[in-house]
């Protein structure tokens, strides 16, 4: 395998001689064949091939493949959002009936699709810190408990999960680890390495980070071997009848069984399929990412340095700050710098970030994060502004809170357009 870089550029889509250079998108919905007997075997899984964009598209199929070699998985799919990537993700292992742990500090899209809607599905889910003791973390299993779910740096708590030890307890139950890779993308950490089974992404951010297309990716390690664990994972180690009874475990091995299943019965049933123009977006997006995060790194940095030394800022969070309580697992899983987002807290609590979001000219607020453009956020009065201030606190969002998401701009400017606005205070 090629270094990242090269893989962002050259990975996936590999045109033969005289084809395009560029990633072709295929729009079209359908794909013809000459005999029925061809088909049969697409609808027996017998063969690979494409019939309906409902469930595989050939543009989609490259991307994928390129996802895939940047985290260094066996197989991958793209969906049509993050939130389609993290349900598909958990729901091909665990249904009605079944338990997962996750960890409590994930992004609030994906804990109300965990807490609200698929607990109404018969998923029942069990929040731990992420900064809880092993023993604590093994406690939360139960007999029927089928993932273990966190983020690797939560969106928007910025704070950097401690991989290995959820992987240890994981396996130690015999289920895998899911990690929502989608702050620190495969350019900064490949959960893989560190022991998680399965990542998934919102390509929304950083991945196409330009702003441009909602996407999702699911990426499989193809190292979880579900057949030694045949009794917790029937779907995958036990026949399917709506496909002639196939076992996908034995019939496509460790390294396509998960993948495959959740084509063949998932985006078939519930088709959150990305589009193909999306997907040559997020191509496009994904030639620089190494580049831009680079980018968005160094300016964040720079950035929380700034704030950390501005007299009306009462904390800062990054784990780049060597007084964060992230810093150390910051410097072992996240070597070549985290992201762009960092969060601070103004001193004079919620009127004063109030007073402070008023004289920002550079940066916009917006609830996007992860993007080209530097934007901004004051959660106490958008994203969470039902909630009173001890409602928050319980959240984690202090009421002072600003979420600023770093861009690839002139670190000057952006430091200017913060510092007069924090001087505005006084
Ligand atoms: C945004 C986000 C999601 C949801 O992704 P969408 O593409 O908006 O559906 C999931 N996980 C994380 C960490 C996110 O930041």
């Amino acid at each position: 395998m090629k270094r990242i870089e090269t893989t962002c550029v050259h990975g996936g889509y590999v045109p033969g001689n005289g084809e395009p250079r560029q990633l072709p998108i295929i729009q079209s919905t359908t794909f013809k064949y000459d005999t029925s007997e061809d088909m049969a075997k697409l609808f027996d899984l017998e063969a690979s091939g494409y019939f309906y964009s409902r469930l595989q598209n050939p543009t989609n199929d490259n991307v994928a493949a390129k996802i895939a070699q940047l985290e260094g998985g066996a197989a991958a799919m793209l969906t049509s959002s993050g939130q389609a990537a993290n349900f598909f993700a958990v729901f091909n292992i665990a249904t009605a009936g079944d338990h997962v742990v996750a960890s409590s500090t994930i992004y609030g899209g994906t804990y109300n699709l965990f807490a609200v809607t698929m607990k109404k599905m018969g998923v029942e889910f069990t929040f731990v810190a992420p900064d809880c003791s092993e023993e604590e973390l093994n406690a939360a299993f139960k007999p029927n408990t089928k993932a273990v779910f966190g983020e690797t740096i939560a969106n928007p708590a910025v704070i950097v999960l401690d991989i290995e030890k959820f992987a240890k307890a994981a396996h130690a139950h015999g289920v895998p680890l899911i990690i929502d890779n989608t702050f620190a993308t495969p350019v900064n950490c490949r959960p893989i390495e560190w022991g998680a089974d399965i990542v998934t992404h919102s390509t929304t951010k950083y991945m196409d980070g330009h702003g441009s297309a909602v996407g999702g990716a699911i990426v499989d390690s193809g190292k979880f071997d579900w057949l030694a664990h045949a009794d917790k994972f029937p779907g995958l180690c036990e026949p399917d009848e709506s496909y002639h009874g196939i076992v996908y475990a034995k019939k496509f091995g460790k390294e396509g069984a998960y993948i495959t299943k959740a084509t063949a019965q998932l985006m078939r049933d519930l088709g959150s399929i990305q589009s193909p123009q999306n997907a040559f977006i997020l191509n496009l997006g994904l030639e620089s990412l190494h580049v831009r995060m680079q980018r968005h790194c160094e300016n964040a940095q720079k950035m929380a340095e700034f704030l950390h030394g501005h007299k009306n800022v009462a904390w800062v969070t990054y784990c780049g700050l060597k007084d964060d309580k992230c810093y150390e697992l910051g410097q072992k899983y996240l070597k070549n710098g985290s992201c762009g987002v960092l969060s601070f807290g103004v001193k004079g609590g919620r009127k004063a970030a109030e007073e402070v979001m008023k004289h920002f000219k550079l940066i916009p607020i917006e609830t996007h994060v992860a993007d080209a453009r530097s934007c901004c956020l004051h959660p106490a009065s958008a994203t969470h502004r039902q909630m009173n201030d001890e409602e928050l606190l319980a959240a984690g969002v202090k009421p002072e809170l600003i979420r600023l998401s770093v861009g690839i701009e002139n670190i000057d400017d952006l430091i200017e357009d913060v510092k007069q606005a924090l001087d505005a205070l006084n």
